[in-house]
């Protein structure tokens, strides 16, 4: 069979794109993409002229089988989305679930990814975090949602539409208190900026302006539970210990 390869591509930033995705854009029998117009676009100015086919949400069972068809046929095939890296808050899981259990071999070419660029110059800790993806666009649920994650001690991330960023905030502000929060909008494009502050100040800065184009938000991780001093622990061992008679 052929490969499949899994591409990211630029976030904004059309110069953000690897030799590698380049070269293998080029080569590969046919390249799979959510928009085909959209990703037209950036081979074009890549030079690379290839068949394209779609693979987006509403179409993704059946083309995933045509596109496996293709690959057992021995044609390599390149997934790509409108944005980053597929697969992440974006199509080809499927796919990629179903030709690994094919025995097809899929071939990452990692690049941009909006929450890795976020979270690279936040400036709130890197060493662990939770990617969400998307918050729930209902309020009830992302109420839930968010206090589910109250007390998460590592920083959360969430990819948001602009329209709601606004609304996200304000229920970040009521479920989490007036966390420390980063909201970083418009990555490697023109009017890139990251907002650094407590929830009501960010949400203050982005009501007054319009805002435009894509974010993501980082919400820093919860104050750590109070440690109980040594007076408390010698009282919880009492109690444990008479529980257990
Ligand atoms: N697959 C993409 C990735 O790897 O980042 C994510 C695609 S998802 C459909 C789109 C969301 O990603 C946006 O709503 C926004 O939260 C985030 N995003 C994508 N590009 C961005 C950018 N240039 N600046 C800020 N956020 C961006």
């Amino acid at each position: 069979p052929g490969i499949l390869y899994i591409i990211a591509t630029p976030i904004g930033n059309l110069e953000d794109i690897t030799y590698r995705a380049v070269r293998i854009l080029g080569e590969v029998d046919l390249v799979a993409a959510e928009d085909t117009r959209h990703t037209r676009k950036l081979l074009s100015r890549y030079g690379i002229t290839k068949p394209l086919t779609s693979y987006f949400d509403h179409n993704k069972s059946l083309k995933g089988e045509y596109l496996l068809t293709r690959l057992h046929d021995g044609q390599s095939v390149a997934l790509v989305t409108d944005a980053g890296t597929p697969c992440i808050s974006d199509p080809g899981y499927q796919l990629v679930r179903d030709a690994v259990s094919e025995g097809i071999l899929v071939v990452p070419v990692p690049g941009p990814s909006a929450f890795v660029a976020a979270l690279s110059a936040a400036g709130l800790p890197t060493d662990a975090f939770v990617f969400e993806g998307f918050l729930p666009t209902r309020g009830k649920r992302r109420l839930e949602k968010l206090a589910n994650l109250k007390g998460e001690q590592r920083v959360v991330i969430f990819y948001e539409a602009p329209g709601r960023l606004q609304a996200a905030l304000a229920d970040m502000r009521e479920v989490l208190g007036d966390r420390h929060v980063v909201v970083a909008r418009e990555l490697t494009k023109i009017h890139e900026e990251f907002v650094r502050g407590r929830v009501s100040f960010v949400a203050e800065h982005f009501a007054a302006v319009d805002v435009k184009g894509e974010v993501v938000i980082l919400v820093a991780p919860a104050p750590a539970p109070a440690t109980p001093g040594e007076g408390e622990l010698k009282d919880l061992l009492r109690h444990y210990l008479r529980r257990s008679d």
